[in-house]
């Protein structure tokens, strides 16, 4: 079996309120090996949203370490260090959030090539990745000209171009209605198990954590 690519170890993390800090997330542990997926789920307000910023760099954690493909990150002040997780971060993970986060100046096939090109994998296949999440047809629209499902659909080629070993999602389907969310969600997880990348999914939505083939609960681990 191969070892996980995204390892964390003993993870705190805390808010400060009225001048006392109210933790989060309490000497957390997990692994996630490559090709495998772990629903995070718990009660809203539980560390879902605050332990994948803390995964992709967007917070940085009270303590704890955290490890993609071998390299180990945590709060040492090493700026040099830090560059190389902000590189590794950019090349290796993909990261969805409930909006769909592109740019609303470039088309959804220029939204794609800029991502493959910041992660060093622009193929010339960009259109590819478009028609394989449905919205081929799609590709020269801008994103105010296409719909929550669509926006998100090219959200996820995105992500895959960039031929990630992980993609962390946060309520990827959140914003959709039933039947879009469920057909976002099968692309979602056919392209993750076609690519065998790691995945961490944080949702409320029982019904999507079920397909993970890990689930972990944060309600209480505060
Ligand atoms: P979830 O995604 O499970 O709904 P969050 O991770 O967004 O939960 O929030 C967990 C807790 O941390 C909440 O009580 C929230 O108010 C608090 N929190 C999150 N981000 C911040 C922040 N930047 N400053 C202060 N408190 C925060
Ligand atoms: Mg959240």
């Amino acid at each position: 079996m191969p070892g996980p690519i995204l390892a964390v170890e003993r993870l705190s993390k805390g808010f400060k309120s009225g001048g006392q800090l109210v933790p989060v997330l309490r000497s957390l542990s997990l692994g996630v090996r490559p090709g495998e997926s772990l629903a995070v789920v718990g009660r809203s307000g539980s560390g879902k949203s605050t332990l994948l910023n803390l995964l992709c760099g967007l917070q940085t954690p009270d303590d704890g370490i955290i490890t993609v493909a071998g390299e180990s990150f945590h709060r040492s002040g090493n700026t040099s260090f830090e560059a190389r997780w902000a590189e590794l971060r950019r090349r290796s993970i993909g990261v969805v959030f409930q909006e769909a986060n592109l740019m609303p100046a470039l088309s959804l096939m220029d939204n794609v090539r800029l991502r493959a090109h910041l992660a060093g994998h622009l193929s010339g296949n960009e259109r590819g990745w478009l028609e394989r999440l449905g919205v081929g047809a799609e590709a020269d629209r801008y994103p105010d000209q296409v719909s929550g499902g669509q926006a998100q659909r090219a959200a996820l080629a995105m992500v895959f171009a960039m031929s990630p070993a992980l993609i962390l999602a946060d309520e990827p389907t959140g914003s959709l209605d039933r039947h879009t969310a469920d057909a976002v969600a099968d692309c979602l997880f056919a392209m993750q198990r076609e690519t065998a990348c790691a995945l961490v999914l944080a949702t409320h939505d029982t019904e999507l954590a079920s397909r993970c083939d890990h689930m972990l609960d944060l309600s209480g681990a505060g």
